[in-house]
């Protein structure tokens, strides 16, 4: 441990980080008779501070119970809400702002629901740091540049800049995805897999997550520095307008 460093802020490391959390991940004693499989083999770790330690500042909790606790998700999601979520609300009743109870109905079996008042800036955090710890995964070296993270999940009604930001952004980029022809990795793919794109010439990458097969979250990585932001700007596609132009600019300020 002594000569790696945090695959965020280059710090010496005191330990491994999973990216992404190994508790999103479902334990055997909840799903393996059920699937007939473990999902928590092969999980990707990166040597991390203890600042950028999802793990150690509580956050992965969060994420782990948000994302699970989705309407859309496989059904892989739904034990793990019923078993492992249960659990860490009990252990920690103020885990999640909880609107309201409800039941829906899935194959005629009836499935609790919960609504969640979603903390964005808490989960904001959560998929930077995730896209960190891939980058590092790949590169072998940590992420220097700006990180915008871009989800359909960021629906909020008293921040309607944001959340159009979030829903014109997702579109976007699910439809230049199709041209991206780079691998998705992966091991336990119905609880989380990633893509990333090619380089572009406005040295930006994007990252595709995906969880429980029903939530993408996109990273957007780049390593302009401001003054060729400006110059980008100048030449910019219709697409690359969403990610530097107005819109953009309406959401930071
Ligand atoms: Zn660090």
């Amino acid at each position: 441990m002594v000569e790696k460093k945090c695959y965020w802020c280059e710090n010496d490391a005191t330990s491994m980080e999973h990216v992404p959390p190994k508790c999103l991940f479902p334990e055997d004693k909840d799903v393996k008779n059920i699937f007939n499989k473990t999902f928590r083999e092969h999980l990707i770790t990166v040597p991390s501070c203890d600042e950028h330690n999802m793990q150690k500042s509580n956050l992965d909790e969060y994420l782990m119970v948000t994302l699970s606790g989705k309407v859309g998700n496989n059904g892989l999601a739904y034990v793990q809400t019923l078993t492992k979520i249960e659990r860490s609300r009990k252990r920690n009743i103020k885990l999640l702002d909880i609107e309201k109870s409800d039941v829906i109905k899935v194959n005629n079996k009836e499935l609790p629901v919960l609504w969640i008042n979603v903390e964005n800036q808490k989960l904001n955090h959560s998929f930077e740091s995730i896209a960190r710890g891939l980058y590092y995964h790949e590169n072998n070296k940590s992420f220097k540049g700006k990180i915008t993270v871009v989800s359909e999940i960021f629906y909020h009604p008293d921040d309607p800049n944001g959340t159009e930001f979030n829903i014109r952004g997702s579109k976007l980029i699910e439809s230049e995805r199709k041209h991206w022809n780079t691998e998705v990795k992966g091991v336990n793919k119905e609880v989380f897999s990633y893509q990333f794109s090619p380089i572009d010439g406005f040295k930006t990458q994007t990252l595709a997550l995906n969880f429980f097969e029903g939530i993408d979250v996109y990273i957007i990585l780049n390593e302009l520095t401001d003054e060729e932001i400006e110059d980008a700007k100048s030449k910019l596609s219709f697409f690359s307008k969403v990610l530097f132009g107005d819109l953009q600019l309406k959401y930071e300020r």
